[in-house]
């Protein structure tokens, strides 16, 4: 399939022919039709899917197909929760809007509001925002809200994790009834299908690209057992071996601060990006990654999600998500597009349940690195009274208590010699 054939203005293909764009990846297969002819769409797909350019196309060509209404009109509004996404969402928009005439603006939060009023001032069809810097700008009377026909909320999930169910409950008040609505969530709990229906019409299409085994063909993963204590030892050991950018998830923005502490005292360039940074500051550390001159970048999963970094080649698990789906978004920053990657995972005795819980979820047992310098120290901290898992009524061993040296079978990444089994640090990059 072309995107010749799924019927897009001439002007949109020769954006996307300059942006080296050729197949539609299967969310724009799925989502680009329904959306031409005017449906509601839910989308539950990860980043790193195409999910931007599959809102975005099929958004520019009905704003380009309705010449009734006025430019320079709002008439696109794509909501995110972070300043980063919204960054990028605009960026993308103004790529596949191209010699089309469209102008896409993006406001968030965190910055002086002066350039961007400015900007509104002048008149935008296509806004990119984030929630609280556009209510506030819309109660100062800088935004209209009602020639909107197209209304995207990104991320959902993520947007409720980050307290925002207000700020959209009061944005969906204020924006016109009569629209085409699009939901995307990475994740679809109870909670975020409520809000879908209050947001999409009942005639709505859905698209789900699977979260089962995301990536697994192209990300080769590993893990390893570790006591907590030698969680920054063994990370500096691989980070010696690692070439190129390494991505290092923190569960709690403390916890981030401390990695890069210790990195940095060792000599190794690291900046963390979470939610109590500036936003200048993890915009700079995020330019810095992107661009290859910092090597190591630390974040939360919220700082993170959303964010596309081409070329990424590790992601490192420094703590394991307590939410399996977490995983699954990690692991999918690396190993995009035609890229191979490589995710870590760093497993302390306390983590043994998550790491149960990726497994059930990704349907694979992820491969165990059991030689390494701190082994022993996983043996010992697993082999501690308060670390045993008791054994239920009429059990023996619980599943899942497997000591570092027990003989686990390998997933599927270990097949063809990807074992990345061997002496030294008991990493070597696989997949390539
Ligand atoms: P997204 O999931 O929207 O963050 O997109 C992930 C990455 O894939 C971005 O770097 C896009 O520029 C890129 N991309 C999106 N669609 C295509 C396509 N059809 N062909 C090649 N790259 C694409």
């Amino acid at each position: 399939m072309t995107f010749d054939s799924l019927g897009i203005d001439s002007r949109i293909l020769t954006a996307l022919k300059n942006q080296g764009y050729t197949t539609p990846t299967p969310i724009q297969q799925q989502s680009i039709p329904v959306l031409l002819d005017g449906f509601d769409l839910l989308g539950t797909a990860q980043t790193g899917t195409g999910k931007t350019a599959a809102f975005t196309i099929p958004i520019i060509q009905h704003l380009l197909n309705n010449p009734s209404s006025k430019r320079r009109e709002i008439k696109a509004l794509v909501v995110t929760p972070t300043r980063e996404l919204a960054l990028q969402v605009a960026e993308n928009a103004k790529r596949y809007s191209a010699g089309t005439g469209l102008r896409t603006a993006v406001i968030f939060g965190g910055v002086g509001q002066s350039p961007q009023v400015d900007q509104l001032k002048n008149g935008v069809d296509y806004l990119v925002a984030t929630p609280g810097r556009l209510l506030d700008l819309h109660n100062q009377g800088y935004i209209d809200l009602r020639h909107l026909t197209h209304f995207v909320l990104d991320e959902a999930d993520q947007m409720l994790d980050m307290g925002f169910i207000h700020d959209i409950r009061k944005l969906l008040k204020i924006i016109p009834q009569r629209r085409q609505s699009l939901f995307f969530s990475a994740t679809m709990p109870k909670d975020i299908i409520e809000l879908s229906s209050q947001i999409l019409k009942s005639n709505y299409k859905q698209v789900r690209i699977a979260v089962e085994k995301p990536t697994a063909e192209r990300v080769s993963q590993a893990v390893y057992y570790v006591a907590k204590n030698d969680k920054p030892a063994l990370l500096l050991e691989l980070l010696k071996d690692m070439e190129g950018s390494v991505l290092v998830f923190g569960r709690t923005k403390h916890g981030c601060d401390k990695v890069v502490r210790i990195l940095n005292q060792k000599g190794v360039k690291a900046s963390a990006i979470h939610g109590n940074k500036s936003q200048n500051a993890r915009q700079n550390a995020l330019n810095a990654f992107k661009d290859g001159s910092l090597k190591v970048l630390i974040a939360t999963d919220i700082a993170a999600r959303g964010i596309d970094i081409s070329g990424l080649e590790y992601v490192i698990n420094y703590e394991l998500p307590n939410i399996a789906e977490t995983y699954v978004h990690r692991i999918g920053r690396t190993g995009r597009a035609d890229a191979s990657g490589a995710s870590i995972s760093f497993c302390a005795a306390d983590e043994r349940a998550y790491l149960k819980d990726i497994e059930k979820l990704i349907k694979l047992s992820i491969p165990l690195i059991e030689v390494h310098p701190f082994s022993e120290g996983a043996n010992a901290e697993w082999a501690k009274p308060e670390n045993r898992i008791p054994a239920k009524q009429g059990q023996g061993q619980r599943q899942g208590q497997r000591k570092p040296s027990s003989n686990r079978p390998a997933g599927n990444n270990s097949k063809g010699g990807n074992g990345r089994r061997k002496s030294g640090n008991g990493f070597a990059r696989g997949g390539k």
